[in-house]
């Protein structure tokens, strides 16, 4: 009897695979802004995931995104303007 079997690893193909420097993204996918439950922004240079119906920016310390409000920063409207132009699409 043959034990040693291996389960074929089924790799799904993602497009364009870039490491992303601390967060990935499935964590990002999976996350959305507790108030709203929307969908985030990563922004990476800032490590800060955002949500624009509130204009809340949740900060990432060490790799780990705060989800509470009471961390989050109030968005400037410059910074939801360039955010909002930005999310375009093309
Ligand atoms: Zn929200």
């Amino acid at each position: 009897m043959k034990n040693n079997h291996k389960i074929p690893v089924t790799k799904v193909a993602t497009e364009n695979e870039t490491k992303e420097q601390n967060i990935n993204k499935e964590l990002l996918a999976i996350l959305v802004c507790p108030l709203c439950a929307g969908n985030l922004i990563y922004d990476k240079p800032k490590q800060e995931l955002i949500c624009l119906f509130d204009s809340l920016a949740y900060p990432i310390k060490n790799a780990k995104p705060y989800m509470l409000e009471n961390h989050a920063r109030t968005l400037t409207l410059a910074e939801k303007d360039a955010l909002k132009s930005a999310k375009k699409p093309n």
